[in-house]
């Protein structure tokens, strides 16, 4: 009776791992399978344009077959440059990609490839963006977005959640869109010694990616409905965060007033045009940045994160015009998204 017992046990144990292998591993594969289809799909609509997905040590190794593919006199036209420092830029960009994969953090990096490149495509887009990043974690996405404070990534409401899939899939479109960008209006940071003007170039072009990306997402219309508008929740929270440049919540809701209902199946083409247009709309010139950067600046400041008046452009800010009624509005909005994340709350409403 008793091995019966036993191997009824094992049986039922061995059923269970099957059922957990069954739920998890598509899940993943289906990410990855995912990403294979959308570059594929980018690669008919771009010949001129060959896509590198670099991942893990596979990707390591074929970052280091890059160069002699792109060929000498290869050139990176993310950022505009003088041809004395071509070489050097590039090797930084290897660099760059390098340590992306190790992070496993997503990244975008367009080369024009040189006279004896080995390459049939005139381009070369390398994105990195790692499925096993995903594979055992439910807050990778989250920790992306927010960090990895475990308090307040295990006190967000599941309906204020972003799930991995939909996060990777928006993320591809995103990155994509910068090595597109790129390709089709020139470097993403024109030549600047000036570091707010760089600031405001990384405002702009992360701005014109989430744009593309959220269009793109609500057009394939597949995913979590909520996505969205959770996501564009968490990237209010780049101003206490001090990470400028991805500060792209206005943009994604242009976007989505825009569209909203009229996104299904539009053209990629179509996509592309309302992307210029909404970024015309929604991307503040460079005169009206800093007065976003103002009211950023005292914002994240009363919200707690003191270390950036040390900052090199801190200076600079301060002497920037401040509207007050702005600044307390951003301000009043981001501590009721922080509620509504981390309070634990669970009978807060979201009348934002
Ligand atoms: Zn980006």
């Amino acid at each position: 009776m008793n091995s019966i017992n036993k191997t009824y046990r094992i049986l039922l144990t061995s059923m269970v791992l099957l059922l957990i292998a069954a739920y998890t591993k598509p899940a993943l594969a289906n990410i990855s399978h995912d990403i294979e289809i959308q570059i594929e799909k980018y690669s008919n609509t771009y010949p001129d344009i060959q896509f590198f997905w670099l991942k893990g040590q596979e990707g390591l190794e074929q970052l280091l077959r890059l160069p002699a593919l792109l060929g000498e006199g290869a050139r990176n036209l993310d950022y505009e440059h003088d041809d004395v420092v071509r070489n050097i830029l590039n090797k930084a960009q290897y660099h760059r990609i390098s340590m992306m994969i190790h992070k496993q953090w997503p990244s975008a990096t367009l080369f024009q490839t040189g006279n004896d490149s080995k390459l049939i495509s005139r381009h070369a887009c390398v994105i990195t963006l790692d499925p096993d990043l995903f594979e055992h974690d439910h807050y990778s996405a989250m920790r992306l977005m927010i960090g990895d404070d475990i308090t307040n990534l295990n006190r967000i409401p599941a309906e204020y959640q972003i799930n991995n899939a939909d996060f990777a899939n928006f993320t591809l479109h995103h990155e994509i869109f910068h090595c597109l960008d790129a390709y089709q209006n020139g470097p993403l940071y024109p030549k600047s010694r000036d570091e707010l003007g760089s600031l405001y170039s990384g405002y702009r072009a992360e701005n014109r990616a989430d744009i593309y990306a959220t269009q793109t997402f609500l057009s394939e219309q597949s995913g979590d409905d909520r996505f969205l508008e959770n996501f564009t929740r968490m990237r209010t929270l780049c101003v206490p965060a001090w990470d400028l440049t991805h500060c792209t919540d206005k943009g994604i809701q242009h976007s989505l007033d825009a569209i909203s209902g009229l996104a299904a199946n539009l053209s990629h083409k179509k996509i592309i045009d309302n992307t210029d247009k909404i970024s015309t709309q929604a991307i503040p010139e460079y005169e009206t940045f800093t007065e976003f950067l103002a009211c950023a600046y005292r914002t994240a400041i009363n919200l707690g994160n003191k270390d950036i008046t040390f900052t090199k452009i801190a200076a600079a800010i301060e002497s920037f015009a401040i509207d007050d009624k702005s600044a307390r509005r951003m301000e009043n909005k981001i501590k009721h998204i922080q509620t509504l994340l981390f309070s634990d709350n669970s009978t807060q409403q979201d009348d934002m």
